[in-house]
């Protein structure tokens, strides 16, 4: 097995207990490629080296993290469209918004390598005679990164790039789907001049790898994002040995379109924000919370820009929604086309597997006209499958909108400015958009939720310093 494919541990790229093959869902006869898997044992020995070099990281001067930083970032958006392409082809994006991911990624590296240059504190005269207080941050120690599959760079690297930012060392965990992306990331950061053991990569399965970290008391801080569910298992884990945790899970994230909205712009925010990216975002809007008024005709405009949408393989011009991501995914989005059905909702378009010329997981998106209490309308799908909800006035539409157990983005659409403030201020989400899909975000600003999306600091921009460093508090008697 080439050097390329395999994991890296300590400085040094080895060899996996086993193989497995990364498809691409856009065209199952031509994977992506065959990637080793390490087990418990080689996890382990990733967190070893990745605490042995902590303290050489941890003291490495700010200058030297933001170079390594810095360099990372500039590789990354040289090579966009290659990595673009790659990111395409193993996870089935449209390859514009695959191009856009990478590059996003690398505008992620050089923002925390200016961060690692920013890094400060405070200073405070003590409330004793003769004492100076200084607060300073100090990296956190070893850090797990646990990946999901649907943000395959942009997610590791707003986890990555902080990290060592703050000077920190990692084990990093891709997800299974996309070994091919988590390896192409790490090569690029293995050349970065980092001691070796700051960062490792080690592609390999949740329950095998993943364990490994979240239960390794060597690892000082588990960063995860996935599902809800894996979250909880995390967030057992970690607690139990009281290490620090911050988990990003799902979302059943509103749109909500007044009548009195710009019903173009409501569309195509319905549109960017359900089916885009095929759904999997957990940024989604999939609930499309409209007032009476317009609720005809908007539905009647989405169903008209939906039809313009062209589905099919991630690297072909023109596609605007990719194949689903793996079979498993497609067979959960149909079985809640039939959940839906069967609980009364009315399908109104879509919601179908299609055949493309090349073997896939293909579906076209889905509209349903339904009701708060169907379990489409409440459960995260993960897939291009929105839900029309009626409201009476604004007023229903919000406590419709915060009607979940999810926080993450809350969007709405409407011309009024004492409406959109209202909604911005009462929202329950840790994202609020207007006039915007509830999907696509900044790269330098926090990203998180609330309620049953997100535990712990906020991720990106300046706040991220809240997860990936301790704060000292030192007293000095002149
Ligand atoms: P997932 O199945 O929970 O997997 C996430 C990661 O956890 C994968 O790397 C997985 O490894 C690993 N894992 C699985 N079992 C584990 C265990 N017992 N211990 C430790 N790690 C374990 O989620 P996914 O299907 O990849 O991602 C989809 C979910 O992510 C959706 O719910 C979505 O909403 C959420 N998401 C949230 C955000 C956010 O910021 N809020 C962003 C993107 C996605 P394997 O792949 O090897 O199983």
């Amino acid at each position: 097995m080439q050097n390329s494919f395999r994991n890296y541990i300590n400085g040094r790229w080895e060899t996996g207990v086993t193989t497995s093959t990364s498809e691409n869902p856009s065209d199952l006869a031509s994977p992506v490629g065959d990637y080793v898997r390490g087990d418990r044992e080689q996890a382990e020995l990733a967190i070893r080296a990745a605490a042995e070099a902590a303290p050489a990281w941890g003291f490495a001067t700010p200058q030297r993290r933001a170079d390594a930083l810095d360099q990372i970032g500039s590789e990354i958006l040289a090579r966009k469209d290659e990595l673009g392409e790659l990111l395409a082809r193993e996870e089935g994006k449209a390859l514009p918004e695959a191009i856009g991911e990478a590059a996003r990624a690398g505008n992620i590296f050089k923002f925390f390598a200016g961060e690692a240059l920013r890094t400060a504190g405070e200073k405070l005269a003590s409330v004793r005679p003769g004492i100076e207080v200084d607060v300073t941050r100090e990296p956190v120690g070893v850090v797990g990164i646990i990946a999901p599959w649907n943000f395959p760079f942009a997610i590791p690297a707003w986890k990555i790039a902080p990290a060592l930012a703050y000077g920190n060392t990692v084990v990093f965990k891709p997800a299974e789907l996309v070994p091919a992306c988590g390896w192409a990331l790490s090569e690029i950061v293995s050349r970065a001049g980092l001691p070796a053991g700051a960062f490792n990569l080690v592609n390999g399965s949740g329950r095998q790898v993943g364990q490994a970290i979240v239960e390794s008391r060597l690892v000082d801080a588990v960063t995860f994002t996935g599902s809800e569910s894996t979250g909880a298992q995390v967030m057992q884990a970690t607690a139990a040995r009281g290490a620090k945790v911050q988990l990003e899970m799902g979302g059943k994230n509103p749109l909500v379109v007044l009548a009195d909205a710009d019903l173009d712009q409501a569309v195509e925010c319905a549109v960017q924000g359900a089916f885009f990216s095929t759904g999997q975002r957990c940024t989604a809007s999939s609930r499309l919370i409209v007032e009476a008024a317009v609720h005809d005709k908007f539905v009647s405009r989405l169903r008209e820009r939906m039809r313009s949408l062209k589905v099919g393989h991630a690297l072909a011009r023109g596609t605007d929604i990719g194949p689903v991501a793996s079979r498993a995914q497609l067979e959960q989005n149909l079985a809640y086309i039939v959940i839906g059905r069967e609980e009364g909702a009315e399908l109104v378009m879509g919601g179908e597997e299609i055949k493309a010329p090349t073997p896939g997981h293909y579906m076209s998106p889905a509209l349903f006209l339904g009701k708060p209490e169907h379990r489409i309308a409440r459960e995260e799908i993960f897939g291009p499958v929105a839900v029309v909800l009626r409201a009476d006035g604004y007023e229903e539409a919000l406590a419709m909108a915060n009607d979940t157990r999810y926080g993450l983005c809350a969007g709405i659409c409407t011309g009024s400015l004492k409406h959109a403030m209202h909604f911005r201020r009462h929202a329950q989400a840790g994202m609020v958009m207007v006039n915007l899909p509830t999907a696509g975000v900044d790269y330098h600003v926090p990203f998180g939720g609330r309620k049953g999306s997100s535990h712990g600091p906020r991720e990106q921009g300046r706040h991220a310093a809240e997860f990936y460093t301790t704060v000292k508090t030192a007293y000095t008697h002149a």
